[in-house]
């Protein structure tokens, strides 16, 4: 698993690799008002993509890989990737 983000300044989905992150041109605009989608994240561990919400991006919640194969569970710090143990 990566430790560190690296932020893209432009969406290029194939040159998305693990830990990977660009920040939504709509960021704040889509999903829960109180929690709305922020960025796409390229999971650390296997490089699956998924959008991830402002709280998440913040470090306020666990972020958790989307694919089902994938147990990677982590917050997010700074840009660094903080590992989690799943519960
Ligand atoms: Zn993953």
């Amino acid at each position: 698993m990566v430790a560190q983000l690296s932020i893209v300044t432009e969406w290029f989905p194939e040159q998305m690799e693990p830990g990977s992150i660009f920040v939504l041109q709509n960021a704040g605009e889509v999903g829960e008002q109180d929690d709305p989608y922020w960025a796409v994240l390229a999971c650390p561990e296997c490089g699956t993509l998924g959008l991830i919400t402002r709280r998440q991006f913040r470090g306020l919640i666990p972020v958790i890989c989307g694919s089902n194969v994938c147990p990677t569970q982590f917050v997010i710090e700074d840009e660094r990737v903080v590992p989690k143990r799943p519960n």
